[in-house]
């Protein structure tokens, strides 16, 4: 009997991460997995699922409006717990996967721990060594590693990482970060090259693109900082079209969809981008300023430099390399780095992952069956 496999996606990231590996299965004509969405990005979700294809079996709904953290994982906790209580007959699983570090993946681990069955944690390791900072992702991703049976790193430095928490190396897998596959997976096909915009908003750029996204909790306080920030440069750079697609995230939404930046001529102020618009805006543009996790990742593919919204990075690869740079979210910093930093890429060789960690996930979870 082959082994049962449960996915388990709750944003953006992580069904963007996991699409590569559920190919994978549909490639090799392994059926026996089911996928669960928690709903902790409905909406934001919504188009993605589209894109790659992919419809969730069951669908789970964690969020309630104003909810605060303790709610939303005691929810997801007993959501996962009551889906698993009642697919008990028709497909109870031998594995539970989830990816990254959100309050779904932290629920996801724990209801496998409580429930007997093994957990795979899909880029575990990842540590910036500061529980406020990325908040709650820091804590979610230590509670899920201490009950994880396969631990599948992206690279050698979080494989290092678990090794000082005493994690067993036998359970430790360095398979790259699944976020290249998916990158791969499109360029490969010549999705990405024959791709139209489908907001209506980028079809018009003729200018050099600077692409900005800024969601982390840690963040939202500080965000007039960016804001004046990206004031100056677009007045200062009239030849770059700046695009920030806002998260929406209230905290976030409202403050830049308000802010002066919405009428200056070369600023593009927009919704969420669909996964290709965002991954066709990154290749074109000069240089990416960020707070986030993928697109750290996803930038170096295309040789295109990051300044980090962060004081520390979990994914400090690029930024050993000298591609990408930490900036804080001090206006100053922001502005400096924009002006000095033109990193040379000497290959676009993505030190994430080489497209092949989907993969060795399946190969290493299929062989311990
Ligand atoms: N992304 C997207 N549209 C956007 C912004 C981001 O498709 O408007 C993608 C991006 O390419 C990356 C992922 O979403 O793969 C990152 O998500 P996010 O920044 O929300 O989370 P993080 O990676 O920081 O956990």
């Amino acid at each position: 009997m082959s082994k049962k496999l449960l996915f388990i996606i709750g944003t953006r990231p992580e069904l963007i991460k996991i699409f590569p590996i559920i190919n994978y299965l549909k490639g090799i004509n392994y059926t026996n997995y089911k996928i669960v969405a928690t709903g902790q990005h409905k909406d934001l979700l919504e188009s993605y699922w589209n894109v790659f294809n992919i419809q969730p079996d069951y669908e789970l709904n964690i969020i309630k409006k104003g909810q605060n953290l303790t709610l939303l994982t005691s929810k997801a906790i007993l959501s996962i717990d009551e889906l698993l209580k009642e697919i008990n007959k028709e497909f109870f699983p031998d594995v539970i996967l989830a990816q990254g570090d959100t309050t779904t993946v932290m629920a996801a681990a724990m209801v496998a721990f409580y429930n007997n069955i093994e957990f795979a944690h899909i880029e575990a390791g990842l540590r910036s060594f500061n529980l406020q900072h990325p908040f709650p992702e820091e804590f979610n991703r230590k509670v899920a590693s201490i009950v994880t049976n396969y631990h599948f790193a992206p690279t050698t430095i979080a494989k290092e990482n678990l090794l000082k928490e005493n994690i067993n190396e036998k359970k430790i897998h360095v398979v790259g970060n699944t976020v290249v596959d998916t990158l791969n997976y499109f360029v490969e096909n010549k999705i990405l090259e024959n791709h139209n915009f489908s907001n209506a908003n980028l079809n018009n750029i003729k200018n050099t693109t600077v692409l900005i996204t800024c969601h982390r909790r840690e963040n939202h306080l500080n965000l007039n900082n960016l804001i004046e920030a990206i004031t100056e440069l677009s007045a200062a750079n009239k030849n770059l079209t700046f695009i920030w697609p806002v998260h929406p995230n209230p905290n976030v939404k409202s403050k830049v969809k308000n802010s002066v930046l919405n009428e200056k001529h070369n600023v593009i102020i927009t919704e969420p981008l669909e996964y290709l618009d965002l991954i066709k805006i990154i290749s074109s543009s000069k240089v990416i300023i960020s707070d986030s996790g993928g697109i750290q990742e996803e930038a170096p593919t295309f040789g295109v430099p990051v300044l980090i919204l962060r004081e520390t990075t979990e994914r400090p690869e690029a930024v050993n390399l000298g591609y990408s740079k930490l900036v804080g979210m001090n206006k100053q910093e922001i502005i400096n780095a924009f002006n000095n930093f033109n990193p040379i890429f000497e290959n676009t060789k993505n030190p994430y992952g080489d497209g092949r960690s989907s993969k060795r996930i399946i190969e290493t979870l299929i062989s311990n069956q």
